[in-house]
């Protein structure tokens, strides 16, 4: 009957929500004591030049290896901790780390490297961010021009003004900033210009698109030419195949990253490269 249907349906709803309910709070209270049980680890992923072939940073992506749930991805879990705050310890621990992993690497053969370390939202307008940067600074001793600040376009562009003096602050403690994602947000070109920034990154979308879609290509070029005039470096995400590369550098894009020379890794398997010194260049 019309009426047991309806009370099945929402009894099937209400289960089905109950699940998402469980399951959601049961994720972020594991989220909640990993940080304390050591479950998150940094890999990094080089940056490298297109021109030279060397590798001139590492981006730091934070994984996340649950003993409950196996490997969780940084897209399932940063969103969850944005939402509960968790990201603010989290992301000081991140800084942290990576600084500590920087200044290991900072040794007589290896090459000098930028370590590009990714910052939320939340985070980022955190009233203490500044202060708590300038900290980790001072107490691991990490060399601020070596320091690259990952923004969003998006976060970078929301309350444009708030943004603006935040960089500005954050400049000032001698940092590199960047701008991820570059291109999926909705950037004005006046207000771009006026920001602290030393670097673009065009998002992989645009990148994937290369050979496949024209529109894409366009884009791509864009932003490379934008970054130019504008003095700031440009480094291409995401970048899988040959075909991109040589497309990338034709077109002069200062560097790239991606599963074409190196997934991310753990320091180990930096390492490797580092001990080439740098011999392992791309063709
Ligand atoms: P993102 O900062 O834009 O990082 C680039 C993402 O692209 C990384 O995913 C990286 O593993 C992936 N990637 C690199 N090369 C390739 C490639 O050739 N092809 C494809 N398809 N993907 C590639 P990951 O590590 O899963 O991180 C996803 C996002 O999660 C990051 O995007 C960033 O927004 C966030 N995230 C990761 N680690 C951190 C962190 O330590 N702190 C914060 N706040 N966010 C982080
Ligand atoms: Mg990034
Ligand atoms: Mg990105
Ligand atoms: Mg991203």
């Amino acid at each position: 009957h019309a009426k047991e249907l309806g009370r099945n349906n929402y009894q099937f709803f209400t289960e089905a929500l109950n699940m998402k309910v469980q399951e959601r709070l049961a994720l972020e209270n594991s989220l909640r004591k990993a940080l304390e049980r050591e479950e998150f680890m940094l890999y990094y992923q080089p940056q490298v030049d297109l021109k030279t072939g060397e590798i001139k940073g590492v981006e730091a992506l934070i994984r996340w290896n649950s003993p409950e749930r196996g490997l969780i991805s940084p897209g399932v879990f940063i969103p969850i901790a944005e939402e509960t705050g968790l990201i603010v310890p989290m992301g000081e621990w991140i800084l942290r780390s990576a600084c500590i992993q920087s200044l290991k690497w900072r040794q007589p053969g290896y090459p000098g490297l930028r370590m590009s370390v990714n910052i939320s939202a939340r985070q980022f307008r955190e009233p203490q961010f500044i202060e708590k940067v300038a900290e980790v600074i001072k107490e691991t001793g990490m060399d601020p021009q070596w320091l690259e600040i990952e923004i969003t376009e998006s976060i970078a562009m929301e309350y444009a003004e708030d943004s603006m003096e935040q960089l500005r602050r954050l400049k000032q403690l001698g940092v590199r900033i960047a701008i991820d994602d570059f291109g999926t947000g909705y950037s004005s070109m006046n207000y771009l210009r006026k920001l602290p920034i030393d670097t673009l990154k065009v998002d992989q979308s645009f990148v994937q698109d290369i050979g496949i879609d024209e529109n894409g290509e366009a884009i791509v070029v864009t932003i490379i030419h934008l970054a130019q005039s504008l003095n700031l470096k440009v480094i291409a995400e995401g970048v899988e195949t040959e075909n991109q590369q040589i497309f990338l550098r034709t077109n002069r894009c200062h560097e790239m990253q991606g599963y074409l020379f190196c997934k991310p890794v753990p320091p180990v398997e930096v390492e490797k490269y580092l001990h080439m010194g740098n011999s392992s260049k791309v063709k």
